[in-house]
């Protein structure tokens, strides 16, 4: 058993003052595989302390001199990816592709903040006014355990290239992979205090990152229920807030569309990252007049994905990442079949070849109405929903009837009427006829998926705050 006893605070590795012990579990054997030792408020409001110690010295550094940061943090992240990949196959169950992945795009996103940081114009002339774009000071990043290196690097990118120093507060869960991340960040031999990083529980360690007055902005990414107490307790002390939340987000098949092309797209939107991802296409809405044929092409694409050992590189869907997770899921699917869904494949119980493990069935539900619990909830797992309509306004209709916002995509063999369709999805992304990856395009939800945007020059901003200088050329 492996144990997690240290958090990262001013630069140096230190042993928690919190003493809770928490005991994960292998996704895969389901064996006790590593101890964490948690960090509590005390370990939090050291690491807000030097983080504002930090911000002191460094809210003036230069663009040239966090352009090197962030080049010196891509490299040692990238020079990782093989270790970083293997962490997270192992604890988390992610298989090997999606996780290497998750690596790549960790690297990645310090190069782009650094590219985005080369041209951003942090000081314009708006009519009489010198408007300059001010970093906020210190921000807090919370973070989930479904894509762990992913948003913290992502969030981290941000809030350097913007001028911020952070406090970092990842899932307990992912213990293992932050302590490995840290390493690897602290490689890059940044100023000491410029990132802090504290795994502990959201109630103890998040809650303080929230209410203490010298943070001041959260960045979070998880779920809409935490997402909306966040927002509540920033308001007292006017913290910024960025909120990535969660999705229920439809596939549209217009009547026109390939299923032979769009059903395997569609079967890898709903179960990407084994269907523990946000952005999750969970709803597949289909023309009723080819009801039937789109169950059985769902169910075939379906059939072709290789559930099992998170290491194989065939492996598209492995196990959920904890057995609250799995019992999630598995009481989703019998809720699913008591509100009369028909199982098209899959349902309860583990895949055959699984004899033990956090691993469920894909499964798909036919006979699905929008108002069912299966359609309107995230399930955060490889479950999806078919769900038919009679025309296209229908289509529109069902895919904007949830409270979430955050991701749509459509298929059409008629270009300009699957953009028509997607103008009218309120969503933050939508995707047209295929799986992109886009990483400086905006991300982020309408209603309740969201507020604000990462990513790109509209993430940067969410790092910023204008201040506007009048008389500028003025000598008196
Ligand atoms: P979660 O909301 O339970 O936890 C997310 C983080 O918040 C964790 O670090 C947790 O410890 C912390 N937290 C919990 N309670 C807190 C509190 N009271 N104050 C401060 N912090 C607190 O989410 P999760 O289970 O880790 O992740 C799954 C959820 O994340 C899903 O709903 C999913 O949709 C969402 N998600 C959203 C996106 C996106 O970009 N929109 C991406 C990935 C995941």
């Amino acid at each position: 058993m492996k144990t997690v006893d240290s958090i990262y605070i001013n630069g140096s590795f230190e042993t928690p003052h919190g003493s809770e012990v928490l005991t994960l579990f292998d996704p895969v054997s389901e064996e006790p595989a590593t101890s964490v030792v948690l960090a509590d408020e005390v370990d939090a409001r050291r690491a807000i302390d030097a983080a504002a110690a930090a911000y002191r010295e460094l809210a003036r550094s230069s663009r040239e001199q966090r352009m090197t940061w962030l080049q010196r943090l891509y490299q040692a992240v990238a020079a990782s990816e093989e270790e970083l990949t293997a962490v997270m196959v192992e604890e988390y169950g992610g298989p090997v592709r999606t996780s290497r992945a998750t690596a790549k795009r960790a690297a990645a996103s310090f190069a782009s903040a650094r590219s985005l940081l080369a041209d951003y114009p942090f000081e314009r002339q708006i009519a009489s006014a010198r408007v300059v774009m001010e970093p906020l000071g210190v921000v807090g990043l919370i973070t989930p355990w479904n894509a762990n290196y992913g948003f913290i690097c992502s969030k981290l990118s941000m809030a350097i290239a913007a001028g911020s120093t952070a406090v970092i507060k990842p899932s307990e869960l992912s213990a293992r992979q932050t302590e490995l991340l840290t390493r690897v960040l602290h490689r890059a031999e940044l100023p000491p205090g410029l990132f802090n990083i504290v795994t502990g529980k959201g109630d103890t360690v998040g809650a303080e990152l929230v209410r203490h007055p010298d943070i001041a902005k959260i960045s979070f990414t998880g779920s809409t229920a935490v997402g909306k107490s966040i927002a509540r307790g920033a308001v007292d002390t006017m913290k910024r807030v960025t909120l990535e939340l969660g999705g229920k987000s439809p596939t549209i098949l217009l009547d026109d569309a390939d299923f032979a092309k769009a059903m395997p797209l569609a079967a890898a939107a709903a179960t990407f990252n084994s269907g523990q991802a946000c952005l999750a296409g969970s709803r597949l809405l289909v023309p009723r007049s080819r009801l039937h044929e789109a169950h059985e092409a769902i169910a075939a694409a379906f059939k072709n994905l290789t559930v099992g050992d998170p290491r194989d590189e065939d492996t598209c869907i492995g196990p959920m990442v904890t057995r609250t997770q799995y019992e999630r899921v598995q009481a989703y699917i019998r809720r699913g079949i008591d509100e009369g869904g028909l199982v098209l494949t899959g349902g309860p119980g583990r895949p055959e070849e699984c004899e033990r493990g956090y691993f469920v069935r894909p499964t798909v539900f036919g006979n699905v109405s929008n108002d069912m619990a299966i359609a309107r909830d995230e399930i955060f797992g490889p479950v999806l929903s078919v769900i038919a309509y009679d025309d296209e306004e229908e289509a529109v209709r069902i895919a904007n009837d949830t409270v979430y916002g955050l991701h749509a995509y459509v298929f059409s063999a008629d270009l300009a009427r699957a953009r028509r369709v997607a103008s009218r999805i309120v969503a933050g992304r939508v995707f047209i006829n295929g799986l992109y990856d886009e990483p400086v395009a905006p991300f982020g939800g309408f209603k309740q998926s969201g507020w604000g945007r990462e990513f790109g020059v509209f993430g940067l901003e969410q790092y910023l705050e204008p201040k506007a200088l009048l008389g500028y050329d003025n000598i008196l």
